[in-house]
């Protein structure tokens, strides 16, 4: 049969049911199967990628090895399945009519008036798939929920490859809410039915529903979605609350999950796949030998899907250390009273991630320094390096007014814009005012690390790694030789050593600050060495203390 098989999931009712977790855990279970699974992501919103979004609104942006910014899913992908995302991975409304309107420009088109359909649809369809190897299943997962307008040229185009590609090489799963009535005691399927009625009205007939749920679903319910939403009753799988994401492949394999996908194919599912690793992880996760607590200092604590790869991380590095991390989501404005940084006493670690803007900042800078003096480890990333940097150039460099061109031009500009670097063998360029979107220093680049460096030894004595960046400020060479003499060592820098990747105090039990993001390459199977050097520390720090 030719390769690769598609599966469309879509999402019906309310948002937030997790497709993404949903998506994520069916390709592992696929894989567990020994499959090559891809998965995509399609969203529906004008933004040509969401760099330009803030985080409170959208959630991380989650960058990928080739520079791409995109949708948070992309991390559980990768962190599910272990398969790097790549740019063409993820496509948005915005994208693809950048795209169609550009042809539309050159003239491509041959006088043709231009359509949705077919011309918005086509680019949807060769979008889906594109830059595709030798995969046995590609998961496509469309955003938003059914029934939004703008969602309806993607509905349009994955009904099409639905014909095109016929059944057996196309799949599309519903995912919906059966919610709970308490003074009636009941799980509700109507909902449900509405949800696949307006599925059905695009043209498209689910052929597996995942219900979420917060209890059981009785087997009269189940038996009535499946006679009412024209679906095998096995096909009905429900997708229960569980206490971490990590379990999710186990509770769809429980519910024959991979199973009813392979049989719609027609593939043999009579061997069953080994779900020991993630056995592993989940009971690791439940019974840890202790706890740490440490305080991540950020700003936009409100919507926690912003620091989405920031929280697996420490919970990964947590199963590395068999403890559970007990993340303090603190908002750094807290800290701009100078009392209230003592707050910070009862922490075992501190953390300040990535950040934009000059909001806030003053707090991250207390909580550093606060972390150097008392000794408390500490986890600079991106912004939270350049905090840290600030921090030790104002009170060890006789700096006072030292910081970032990001907020003003700076008469000590200890952080400043990047205009000119290398890319490989090449030079990348930028200009000061230019656009904001796409135009940040993105994607992996390699650094070098110093021997005997507290960095060095985390990645287990590998003198080259390679990390994912996403910023427009760096820190200034120019200081280098004043923050050295301060006690600042600068353990990585860009292989043509002009740009500081990472840095770290001398005589600290653990400070480091690192100018890219870790955490989008952590797994649950294969936790960051900085994370589980991170988690470490603190926990050294809470046997102390
Ligand atoms: N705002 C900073 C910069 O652009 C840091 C970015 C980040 O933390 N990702 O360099």
């Amino acid at each position: 049969m030719q390769k690769p098989r598609f599966i469309f999931v879509t999402g019906g009712v309310v948002s937030s049911l997790g497709k993404g977790i949903a998506s994520a855990s069916l390709a592992a279970l696929l894989q567990a199967r020994g499959y090559k699974v891809r998965c995509r992501k399609l969203d529906p919103y004008l933004n040509v990628d969401p760099g330009t979004m803030s985080p409170i609104q959208h959630g991380e942006v989650y960058v990928t090895d080739d520079g791409a910014e995109s949708d948070l899913d992309l991390g559980h992908y990768e962190r599910f399945t272990g398969v790097a995302a790549k740019q063409s991975d993820n496509i948005t409304t915005g994208r693809i009519y950048l795209n169609v309107i550009a042809r539309e420009r050159k003239g491509d088109y041959l006088g043709a008036t231009v359509q949705v359909i077919p011309h918005v649809t086509d680019a949807i369809k060769n979008f889906v798939k594109s830059d595709l190897g030798d995969e046995d299943f590609v998961l496509v997962e469309i955003g938003g929920t059914v029934g939004d307008i703008e969602g309806l040229p993607f509905l349009e185009a994955i009904r099409q490859l639905g014909n095109e590609l016929g059944r057996e090489r196309t799949l599309f799963i519903h995912l919906t809410l059966l919610p709970y009535i308490s003074t009636s005691g009941e799980l509700k399927t109507k909902p449900t039915q509405h949800s696949v009625k307006e599925l059905l009205s695009v043209g498209i007939q689910p052929g597996v529903l995942v219900c979420r749920a917060d209890r059981e679903i009785p087997e009269g319910e189940r038996r009535k979605i499946a006679l009412f939403c024209n679906v095998p009753e096995r096909n009905v799988i429900a997708g229960l609350d569980v206490d971490t994401i990590y379990d999710v492949p186990i509770a769809y394999h429980a519910q024959k999950f991979d199973r009813v996908v392979l049989e719609h194919f027609g593939m043999d599912a009579s061997k069953e796949p080994d779900l020991s690793r993630w056995q592993q992880i989940v009971s690791r996760i439940r019974q840890p030998e202790s706890e740490v607590k440490i305080a991540v200092v950020g700003k936009y604590t409100t919507m926690l899907d912003s620091y989405k790869s920031l929280s697996e991380a420490l919970i990964h590095g947590g199963i590395a250390n068999n403890v559970r991390v007990n993340a303090w989501w603190v908002d750094s404005e807290v800290f701009e009273s100078e009392d209230a940084v003592r707050k910070l006493e009862g922490v075992s670690a501190i953390l300040v991630p990535g950040g934009f803007g000059e909001r806030g900042t003053l707090g991250k800078i207390r909580a550093a320094q606060f972390a150097r003096e008392h000794k408390v480890p500490y986890f600079g990333i991106c912004f939270g390096m350049q905090m840290a940097v600030i921090e030790v150039a104002r009170h060890l460099a006789s700096m006072p007014g030292a910081s970032s061109t990001e907020f003003a031009p700076q008469e000590n500009p200890v952080v400043g814009l990047m205009t000119e670097w290398m890319k490989g063998n090449q030079l990348e360029k930028r200009a000061i005012g230019g656009d904001l979107g796409g135009t940040m220093r993105l994607g992996n680049y390699s650094c070098h690390l110093l021997k005997g460096s507290k960095a060095r030894a985390a990645y287990g004595d590998q003198e080259k790694i390679n990390e994912r960046h996403r910023h427009r400020y760096e820190v200034n060479i120019h200081f280098k030789a004043a923050l050295e003499k301060a006690g600042l060592i600068f353990s990585g820098m860009s292989p043509d050593g002009q740009l500081p990747e990472i840095v770290e105090l001398k005589d600290h039990p653990w400070f480091l600050g690192v100018q890219f993001h870790p955490e989008l390459k952590s797994k649950p199977f294969a936790p960051h060495p900085l994370f589980t050097a991170f988690v470490r520390a603190g926990l050294e720090r809470s046997r102390l203390v």
